[in-house]
């Protein structure tokens, strides 16, 4: 009965350990930065991520001060 135990023990333990290690990869492989799209600022070329993008038109723009530089750069 005792031997029983130890033997349960070991395959839940050898269970658990094999589950962590395979979220582990898992989680590895998937970084949340890879599956956003970038955006590239139309003023000055740094690279943002979709969300924290201002557009006017179809041009991009990391934020308010290039959207607004760049549109008093265009009017005479
Ligand atoms: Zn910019």
């Amino acid at each position: 009965m005792g031997r029983l135990v130890v033997v349960l023990l070991l395959a839940a333990g050898a269970y658990l350990l094999f589950r962590r290690l395979g979220t582990q990869g898992h989680h590895r492989k998937h970084s949340p930065t890879i599956g956003t799209p970038m955006r590239r600022c139309h003023y000055c070329g740094t690279y943002v991520p979709e969300s924290e993008t201002l557009t006017r038109g179809e041009q991009t723009y990391c934020s308010a001060a290039h959207l607004n530089a760049e549109k008093s750069e265009e009017s005479p």
